[in-house]
C-alpha cells in the first residue's frame, strides 16, 4: 500500500544517487518517500549541542503537533538528553545517535529526518500510521561538546572508564544493570526509554576507514546482535534488518555495506537491546571524515533511517530472508582512524 511512489520526481531522485540503475533490486529494497527528499546537506558546522536543542524545539514546533519532545534523563554535567517522538503506529522504533561523542553524523541524519517528518505529507502519514518514530539524539552531549568518545566523568573507575575522561556509554545497557544503579546516566536515559516503549533499535556509529576484499571503500559496516542468549526472534528481526539495511544501500548505490566485527559485551546496546528482545542493528558510517565526503555520510545515515521506517511500516522487513545477512561481506583492511562500537 506505501510503495506507490512512482512519480516523475522519485525517479529522478533515484537516477541522481545511483551508479547502477535502480531496476532490479532484492524484493526487500524500500522505495519509498525519501527518494523525493532532494535536500543539500550542509555540514559546514555540526549543531553543537545548545543548536541542537534549539533545532529540536524549532522542529516541534513548526511541526503542527506531528514531532513531540520531552527530557529522558540528564548529562553528568546537567545537560537534558532528549526524546523526540513522531507517528501514531503501534510498532515503536527507537534511533539513537552520538552514543560516542566524537561521532556526530547520524545526529544531523536524524534532526533532518525529524525535520522531514515534522513538515508531514501524505506519503509519510501512511508509514507513521504504522509506526511510532522515537529518536534520541546526542545521547552523549558531554562527550559532543569536548569531542571525544567518552562521557564526561574524570573521576570515573572501573569496567570501561577512561580515567580523566569518563565511561564508554556504549558499554553500559546491559539488561543486568538497574538503570537506578547506573552510573553512566545517558545509559540509564536510553535503559529507561527503551522499557518504556519496547521499540526495536538502531545505534549509528563512525568507524575508521576500511576497505572491502575488492578495495572498494567501505562506507557503512552494520551488525546484529553477537552475544549470546537472544531471543531468536529478536536475532531474526536484527539480522533481516540488516539485510533491509544492506540491500537498500546497495541498491540505490549509497556505500558499500559489510558486516561490522562487533565484539561480545552484554552492555553494547547492539547486544543488550537484543537481550532484551528487540531487533537491535549497529550501523557504523565511515570516519575520518572530511567535510567532502560528510554530506554524502549524512545522506547515508538519513537513507538507512527512512528505509527502515519504510521496510517496518510495511512490514517488508519480516519477508527479507535472515539467512542472507550471512552474506553480507565481511569487512575488509584497515585504511586508518580506527574506533570501534
Ligand atoms: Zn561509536
Amino acid at each position: 500500500m506505501l510503495r506507490t511512489i512512482t512519480t516523475a520526481a522519485a525517479t529522478a531522485a533515484m537516477l541522481a544517487v545511483t551508479a547502477t540503475g535502480a531496476s532490479a533490486g532484492p524484493q526487500t529494497t524500500p522505495n519509498g518517500p525519501w527518494l523525493q527528499d532532494q535536500q543539500h546537506v550542509s555540514l559546514e558546522r555540526l549543531h553543537s549541542y545548545d543548536e541542537m536543542v534549539t533545532a529540536l524545539k524549532q522542529i516541534q514546533r513548526q511541526s503542527d503537533g506531528r514531532v513531540s519532545l520531552e527530557t529522558i534523563g540528564q548529562s553528568n554535567e546537567g545537560r537534558d538528553l532528549y526524546l523526540a517522538k513522531v507517528g501514531r503506529g503501534p510498532t515503536k522504533v527507537l534511533y539513537i545517535t552520538q552514543q560516542h561523542g566524537n561521532e556526530p553524523l547520524g545526529t544531523e541524519a536524524a534532526l533532518q529526518l525529524l525535520q522531514r517528518l515534522g513538515n508531514g505529507g501524505a506519503e509519510w502519514g501512511a508509514i507513521l500510521d504504522q509506526v511510532t518514530l522515537l529518536v534520541v539524539p546526542k545521547v552523549n552531549p558531554d562527550g559532543s561538546e569536548r569531542f571525544w568518545r567518552q562521557n564526561y566523568d574524570p573521576d570515573c573507575a572501573g569496567a570501561f572508564c577512561t580515567p580523566g575522561r569518563g565511561f564508554d556509554v556504549n558499554r553500559w545497557h546491559d539488561p543486568a544493570v538497574d538503570p537506578a544503579a547506573n552510573p553512566v546516566p545517558e545509559a540509564a536515559a536510553v535503559q529507561r526509554a527503551f522499557a518504556r516503549h519496547s521499540p526495536q533499535l538502531v545505534d549509528y556509529h563512525h568507524q575508521g576507514s576500511y576497505r572491502s576484499a575488492d578495495g572498494d571503500m567501505i562506507t557503512t559496516s552494520i551488525f546484529w546482535p553477537s552475544v549470546s542468549g537472544v531471543p531468536e526472534p529478536a536475532l531474526t528481526l536484527s539480522r533481516q534488518s540488516c539485510v533491509v539495511i544492506s540491500d537498500t544501500l546497495t541498491h540505490y548505490g549509497f556505500a558499500e555495506v559489510s558486516q561490522y566485527p562487533g565484539t561480545l559485551p552484554r552492555g553494547i546496546a547492539r547486544n543488550a537491546y537484543g537481550l532484551r528482545d528487540a531487533g537491535s542493528v549497529l550501523v557504523e558510517l565511515r570516519g575520518g571524515i572530511g567535510q567532502k565526503s560528510s554530506g554524502m555520510l549524512v545522506r547515508t545515515a538519513y537513507i538507512v533511517m527512512a528505509s527502515m521506517l519504510e521496510a517496518v511500516a510495511e512490514g517488508s522487513v519480516h519477508a527479507a530472508d535472515p539467512a542472507r545477512a550471512d552474506d553480507i561481506p565481511l569487512r575488509g583492511g584497515f585504511v586508518s582512524d580506527p574506533h570501534d562500537e
